[in-house]
């Protein structure tokens, strides 16, 4: 088993962790439906995408996740 050296101080662990924080993943609302979509993506639940349908709303069901 490897042995560290020296012990990371919680300062410099803090310093390496500063860049783990994770980003929320970017939604926006359905124009048609209001529905919570992601961003350039047709709409899952109507299968809107720039005001018209372009996919089955049935069929956009679990094309696209969230
Ligand atoms: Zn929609």
């Amino acid at each position: 088993m490897a042995v560290p050296k020296k012990k990371v101080s919680p300062s410099r662990r803090g310093m390496r962790r500063s860049h783990e924080a994770l980003t929320p993943t970017a939604r926006h609302e359905c124009s048609n439906c209001g529905e919570l979509k992601r961003p350039h993506h047709v709409c899952s639940s109507c299968g809107h995408y720039d005001g018209r349908e372009v996919m089955a709303a049935d069929k956009a069901k679990g094309v696209v996740r969230l």
